[in-house]
């Protein structure tokens, strides 16, 4: 039995057995060979490259009736190309020529294919620079022995009950898993605030990240306990402790059971002002889990979500149908958030500016639509034609200047008056309003509130850019601060820039689901929450105990406090109340 620590995720706890991925870096050895060692090398790649050809056949072979059609065709593009003489035959002439291991070979001579690929003109071909990075990989593995598995398009295998073990997980890679039963995962790398971790508790999925080496202490097919609460797993437990998480577990469902009980009442608190307890949602999954908990309506629906996993974007109508799906699959108000792509938010297909850099400060969300309007457009149409069929709101993420907030609202105005010349319906008076998560913007919110409908304070981002830390890196994650005073002002300023114009302003980070931070947020007077709808009823339970006028003066004394250790302890005291 072992014991390993990192930032938990979730407060549920997974058992099940450990399912080992490849880490997507395969660290491949660099040896220089005397020459009667080449031949011998030249045979251990070639050997390699047979194993492989024999795996694609298998997988082709083993490939369930209902595997999406692209399945096969993938898995013969990359059987002809293992069969092409520019990576196999390269490979052996640099293992030949420069006298080194095959791994290296390999490496160097992909290396040269993707940046031929990389300069391609055409979008198809440029893609085809992963193709060339899978088989590569794969090949390494079966050079290097390496016995794991991967999370492609090519895993057809049961993962009903597993927990993934793996380097990273992507925010895509994590919508994959969704879909096939897996209880949880453990990653080395990550954070609590990453999109990764946001899906994690979309989806009920106890995890632990920021876990350095899982891989080097976790073998595939160990049993694991992974309790996402306290950031803890437990390798290969014994059956006293398996036992006492069983028991965990159950308690877990009690109290789940037990929140149940609060679904109708209204939500207000103890000094009677109506506070709405809105959910986050990334897709029509999860309005069940919406309607459960009789949410006041959808604050954030992530549309992005919808362009991940797949090889192109979805079209205009693809998006109409989706967006209407919602709509009318509940009978609130459902806030679509535009296209928020960039950062830690990659799509697979070619998309306008798609960088190699994953930055949180370059060209993302609404700057990315603004600069390339045959992407914002057919999304602004496909959401303004679902208004037709509910309510629905235009959430326009990280604005940080009045400009783009000028610009949006005139690309609107325009969709708008062409699906009126077409004669299509929607809602003309359709509401729109900008997520504040720049500073800049969490400054000059007097100025936003004057121009939009309503704004939603992301806090996730808002945190990030404030205190200048990268929301995915564990590195810096210990100064990942929601109660940073810095960043309490300028929740504080939003709020009341929203009041003084008369708009609503709704606050949709993952601090809204702390109950940690319910009595907080009340006494900054935010009557608006959005969050993931498996935190609301627990939320929902903080405010009807809150009687927010005693709140004041611990709130300033939050605000202002020098440290965030002060700032812990005043909030502590506010919590004890
Ligand atoms: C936020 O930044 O707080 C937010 C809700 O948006 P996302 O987490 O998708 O960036
Ligand atoms: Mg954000």
């Amino acid at each position: 039995m072992l014991s390993l620590f990192g930032s938990g995720i979730g407060r549920g706890i997974a058992i099940g057995k450990a399912y080992v991925l490849k880490s997507s870096e395969i660290d491949a050895p660099q040896l220089t060979l005397k020459q009667e060692q080449i031949p011998s090398e030249v045979k251990r790649f070639k050997k390699a490259v047979v194993a492989t050809e024999l795996q694609y056949k298998t997988m082709l072979r083993q490939l369930p009736a209902d595997a999406p059609k692209e399945s096969a065709a993938f898995i013969s593009a990359h059987m002809m190309m293992l069969k092409d003489p520019l990576l196999v035959e390269e490979s052996i002439n640099i293992i030949r020529n420069d006298y080194v291991n095959a791994e290296h070979a390999l490496r160097i001579q992909s290396g040269n294919l993707i940046k031929v690929f990389e300069q391609m003109q055409d979008a198809y071909l440029r893609n085809k620079k992963t193709d060339v990075q899978h088989i590569t990989n794969r090949l390494l593995r079966n050079l290097m022995g390496i016995v794991s598995h991967s999370l492609d398009e090519f895993n057809q295998e049961d993962l009903s009950g597993k927990i993934i073990v793996s380097k990273d997980l992507s925010p895509a890679e994590t919508m994959f898993i969704k879909d096939r039963k897996v209880v949880s995962f453990v990653t080395d790398l990550g954070s609590q605030i990453s999109h990764t971790a946001i899906i994690a508790r979309s989806l009920r999925l106890p995890a632990v990240v920021g876990l350095h080496g899982s891989s080097k202490y976790i073998a595939d097919d160990d049993m694991l306990v992974v309790d996402g609460k306290r950031g803890i797993i437990i390798v290969n437990p014994s059956s006293k402790v398996l036992r006492q998480y069983k028991k965990i577990q159950r308690r877990i469902r009690e109290r789940e059971k037990e929140l149940v009980t609060l679904t109708s009442r209204k939500s207000k608190t103890l000094n009677n002002l109506p506070i709405q307890l809105m959910a986050n949602i990334e897709s029509a999954k999860e309005l069940k889990d919406v309607k459960r908990v009789n949410a006041a309506g959808i604050g954030l629906y992530r549309t992005e979500y919808l362009f991940m996993n797949r090889k192109q974007a979805p079209t205009e109508q693809d998006q109409f149908k989706a967006y209407r799906k919602i709509v009318g699959g509940i009978d609130r108000a459902v806030m679509v958030r535009t296209l928020d792509i960039g950062g830690d938010k990659q799509l697979d297909f070619q998309y306008p500016q798609k960088r190699s850099s994953e930055s949180p400060l370059g060209l993302r969300a609404v700057r990315l639509c603004l600069h390339h309007v045959e992407l914002f457009k057919p999304q602004l149409r496909a959401i303004l034609r679902a208004s037709a069929y509910g309510k629905v709101g235009i959430m326009i993420p990280m604005v940080s200047n009045f400009d783009e907030i000028s610009q949006v609202l005139a690309i609107i105005k325009q969709t708008k008056r062409e699906l009126k010349q077409s004669g299509i319906a929607y809602d003309s008076r359709i509401k729109v309003g900008g997520m504040i998560e720049v500073p800049a913007a969490a400054i000059m919110a007097e100025l936003f509130a004057k121009k939009l409908d309503f704004l939603s304070i992301g806090t996730n981002d808002l945190i990030q850019y404030t205190l200048a830390i990268d929301r995915v890196d564990d590195a810096v994650n210990y100064l990942y601060d929601p109660i940073h005073p810095a960043v309490l002002n300028l929740i504080h300023n939003i709020i009341r820039a929203g009041d003084k114009a008369g708009i609503p302003v709704s606050l949709c980070g993952e601090m809204a689901g702390n109950v940690e931070y319910t009595r907080l947020l009340l006494g900054l007077g935010l009557k608006n929450f959005s969050m993931d709808a498996t935190y609301l009823l627990d939320v929902k339970e903080k405010v009807l105990a809150a009687d927010t006028s005693k709140f004041q003066y611990y709130v300033k004394q939050i605000m202002n406090a020098d440290s965030p250790h002060q700032a812990r302890e005043r909030l502590a005291k506010l919590n004890q109340l």
